[in-house]
């Protein structure tokens, strides 16, 4: 069993017209590289008919095919981190199922791995989406490696390759919200990326809509480091300094003048400014509580109907 030497990770969630062409790319392009492999599908609780496409092939391929089929669905990085632990290769890669990012290129991730880099993430070289998208996701970047030192030029890239010792070391992970690349960029010893094709999804269509991207961003933001509640904690500080100078002089002045009215306003901007700030603390508070809600309830992270694999 530890001869594999490459496992790929595939989730899948409703791809049921997008599969038979992912499996006529993907299989020719590992049979090439002259390796030993193991594909492993995850379906991620796809209400179509994918599970019975991925059994079918299964009983195609069973040397190399593996399938995992999850009773619900527990969302993509779940399914990932379920074929970590199931993957036996001593390198793995991950793939969507949609096509997006050509399989063929797998082979480019795996030479620049043979360079001696244990992490190689991947920048898709033309990027197909909307605008806002685009805008966004700068934007994002940015913020992000200003805050967790966590340099992903591209995170809505999946096709990924993680050295056996990364994997390891997620697997002993038992958090609930992560991302992996982001996970594993951090035990990385010496990352690299690589720049990959990228077309448009060869069918079905995305499960990912702006809510949910800005799920992820706040999952990397506040999963990988601590800053949103320092910084928070840094402003209230300022903030209790300067309204104590700012109470002294008002004390002083009605002392030496007498009260006034027309100070009013001023006041209320200002109360509302302070109420602003503590709505906001009281949200980012949340943002960790959620997850310290989360991680003590220690619910298992998926559930595994059944595993269609052959036996040694
Ligand atoms: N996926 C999954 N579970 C989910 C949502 C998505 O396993 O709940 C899989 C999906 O089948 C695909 C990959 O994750 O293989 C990426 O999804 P998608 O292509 O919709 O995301 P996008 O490329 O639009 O970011
Ligand atoms: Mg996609």
């Amino acid at each position: 069993m530890n001869t594999i030497q490459l496992s790929v990770i595939i989730p899948v969630y409703n791809e049921e017209e997008g599969l038979q062409a992912l499996f006529d790319r993907l299989y020719p392009a590992l049979d090439k590289l002259g390796v030993a492999y193991e594909i492993l599908f995850i379906n991620d609780g796809s209400r179509d008919r994918s599970p019975a496409i991925l059994r079918e092939q299964f009983q195609n391929r069973p040397d190399v095919t593996r399938v995992i089929l999850f009773q619900g669905n527990f969302g993509q990085h779940m399914a990932i981190m379920a074929g970590f632990e199931f993957a036996h290769g001593q390198r793995m890669v991950t793939l969507d199922a949609d096509l997006q990012n050509p399989p063929e290129d797998i082979a480019n991730l795996l030479s620049k791995m043979d360079e001696g880099h244990d992490y190689v993430g991947s920048i898709r070289r033309q990027r197909n989406d909307s605008w806002w998208r685009h805008a966004a996701s700068r934007a994002m970047n940015n913020l992000r490696e200003r805050i967790t030192r966590i340099k992903i030029t591209d995170q809505g890239c999946m096709l990924r390759a993680y050295d056996r010792k990364i994997i390891d070391a997620i697997n002993s992970c038992k958090e609930v919200n992560t991302f992996i690349p982001a996970l594993a960029y951090s035990f990385a010893r010496n990352p690299a990326e690589v720049v990959v094709g990228h077309e448009e999804r060869a069918a079905g269509e995305s499960k990912y809509s702006l809510y949910s991207l800005i799920r992820l961003n706040f999952d990397l933001m506040t999963g990988f480091s601590v800053v949103p509640l320092q910084m928070f904690s840094m402003l209230g500080i300022s903030i209790s300094v300067l309204s104590a100078f700012f109470v002294a002089f008002l004390l002083v002045r009605r002392l030496i003048i007498g009260p006034e009215a027309e100070g009013l306003f001023t006041l209320f901007a200002i109360a509302f400014l302070l109420i602003g700030i503590t709505l906001f603390g009281i949200g980012l508070l949340g943002e960790y509580v959620g997850r310290i809600y989360q991680q003590v309830r220690h619910r298992p992270r998926y559930l595994v109907d059944a595993v269609l694999e052959r036996h040694e």
